[in-house]
């Protein structure tokens, strides 16, 4: 018998105020039911990092080798590889078995692994907290989640191989916009 083991979708902020799908179910649900991409097709037990251990989540093999350089391209083995993550650790793709890759391996910059402020989010169109920051500056709102959402609807996005998570950026976008907001709101 299969156990199904329930998808809890954790929106990375590096803050306190982390929106996960118990905390605002609605924002998160509402989000995720746009996406563009279908979820993870594997739900086997979690697996850690092989550095710091933070649960890792399934990336498809496509987004590892269209994101990692030449060079690291040139050590890939085939794996069922995970993506890190945690802030603090410089591992991007892992694999229980197979090599681990660094931030210094991948193509793209991984915002999950930057500092606050000028991190691109949305790595299909451009969408970055700078950007987001100055828009809620000037009009008091960031149409950013907007704009994607259109874009998904027209089938645009390639987050597979854009996005070093290798997913739809529609959750994260709409915690960073909802945090630069809340941030605009606490300096006024
Ligand atoms: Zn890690």
């Amino acid at each position: 018998m299969r156990t199904r083991v329930a998808t809890v979708v954790i929106v990375m902020v590096p803050s306190k105020r982390r929106l996960t799908l118990e905390r605002a179910p609605r924002l998160i649900l509402k989000a995720m039911a746009d996406c563009c991409c279908p979820g993870p097709d594997h739900t086997d037990q979690a697996v850690g990092c092989r550095v710091c251990r933070t649960a890792g989540k399934p990336v498809d093999s496509l987004t590892v080798k269209a994101l990692l350089s030449d060079a690291a391209l040139a050590r890939y083995e085939h794996a069922a590889y995970r993506f890190c993550p945690d802030a603090t650790c410089a591992v991007v793709y892992f694999a229980e078995s197979g090599p681990t890759f660094t931030t210094a391996d991948v193509r793209e910059r991984v915002w999950q692994k930057e500092s606050p402020g000028d991190r691109t989010i949305c790595y299909c169109f451009g969408e970055n907290e700078a950007d987001i920051a100055r828009e809620i500056e000037r009009t008091g709102q960031s149409a950013a989640v907007q704009r994607v959402r259109a874009h998904i609807a027209a089938k645009r996005c390639a987050c597979e191989i854009r996005n070093p998570g290798g997913a739809c950026c529609l959750g994260d976008l709409l915690a960073a916009v909802e945090r630069l907001h809340q941030s605009r709101m606490s300096r006024s």
